[in-house]
C-alpha cells in the first residue's frame, strides 16, 4: 500500500510571467534521489486518473532512471475548450471532412495550445519531462504561412520535446478489455511517450503489444495494454545503459494491481 505520493510539485502558472517568477512553488526533490534520475512531472490536467500515482510511484521506487513526481498548477484561462478550437484551425479542409470526422474532431483537443504551458510548468518546477494528461483526444496542425499545411486527429499520446502529452479518451473500455486497471493502462502511455521523448523511441505501424505500437487502429491498444512487452526492435532504439530500467518499469505496470 502506498502512503503518499513523492514530494508534490506547485507551479502557479496562471501568470504568463517569467519563468523565474516568484510565482512559482516549488518544493525540492527528495535529496536521496540519485543525480542519474530523470524528473518527470505528471500533471492530470482533466484525465482523472486517480490511483496513477501509486502506480508511478511503484514505477520510481523499481530502478534508479527515472522518478516520477505529481505536479499541480493552474489552468490559464482560455485553454480547456476541446474540439471547435480545432475545426476552425482547419478551415480550409473542413469541407472535405466527413460528418463522422466532424463528430471526432469535437472530441479532440488543439495540444499545440497546451504546449507552451506545459513547458512553463516545467520551467518553473525544474524536471527533465512534464506529461499532461486530458480527457480528449489529442488533434495537431501543421502552419506554413498561415495555411494548414498538415493535420492529424485522435492520438493518444504527442510530444513536444521534453513536453508530452497523453489522452485517456477510450482508455477505461480498453483497459477493461484488457482485464487491467486504468491507470495501469494510462501510465503505459505515459512512458512510453516519455521514453519517445528522452530517446527518439519511434512509434510502429505494426501492432505487437508492444508500448511503441502506433494503434492507427484505436482499438489496438488493447493489445498493447494487455501485453505490455517491448519489442526487440523498439528495445535496440533505447540506449544500452538505460534497457534494464525500461524493462522493470514495464515489469511493474504490467502486474500492478489495485491495492
Ligand atoms: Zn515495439
Amino acid at each position: 500500500m502506498i502512503k503518499s505520493p513523492t514530494n508534490l510539485l506547485y507551479a502557479n502558472t496562471a501568470t504568463t510571467q517569467s519563468t523565474t517568477s516568484s510565482q512559482a512553488r516549488t518544493r525540492r526533490v527528495r535529496s536521496r534521489v540519485p543525480d542519474s534520475t530523470r524528473k518527470i512531472g505528471v500533471f492530470d490536467i482533466s484525465a482523472r486518473a486517480g490511483f496513477l500515482f501509486d502506480v508511478l510511484e511503484l514505477v520510481s521506487r523499481s530502478q534508479s532512471r527515472f522518478t516520477f513526481y505529481p505536479v499541480e498548477a493552474s489552468l490559464p484561462m482560455g485553454l480547456g475548450v476541446i474540439g471547435d478550437v480545432f475545426e476552425a484551425k482547419l478551415k480550409a479542409v473542413r469541407e472535405k471532412l466527413s460528418r463522422g470526422d466532424k463528430a471526432e474532431l469535437r472530441q479532440n483537443i488543439a495540444v499545440q495550445d497546451y504546449f507552451p504551458f506545459l513547458k512553463q510548468t516545467r520551467e518553473q518546477i525544474h524536471v527533465d519531462v512534464i506529461a499532461g494528461l486530458f480527457s480528449p483526444m489529442l488533434a495537431w496542425t501543421e502552419s506554413d504561412d498561415a495555411k494548414t499545411v498538415d493535420y492529424g486527429w485522435n492520438f493518444f499520446s504527442l510530444g513536444e520535446g521534453p513536453d508530452v502529452a497523453i489522452s485517456v479518451y477510450g482508455l477505461r473500455d480498453y483497459a477493461k478489455e484488457a482485464g487491467r486497471p486504468f491507470e495501469a493502462a494510462v501510465a503505459l502511455l505515459t512512458l512510453a511517450q516519455v521514453w519517445a521523448s528522452l530517446y527518439g523511441t519511434r512509434f510502429h505501424q505494426q501492432s505487437r503489444g508492444c508500448p511503441f505500437d502506433f494503434c492507427e487502429n484505436r482499438d489496438d491498444l488493447v493489445g498493447a495494454i494487455s501485453k505490455m512487452e517491448i519489442c526487440s526492435e523498439s528495445l535496440e532504439e533505447i540506449p544500452a545503459d538505460e534497457r534494464e530500467s525500461v524493462t522493470k518499469c514495464l515489469n511493474v505496470i504490467r502486474t500492478y494491481a489495485r491495492g
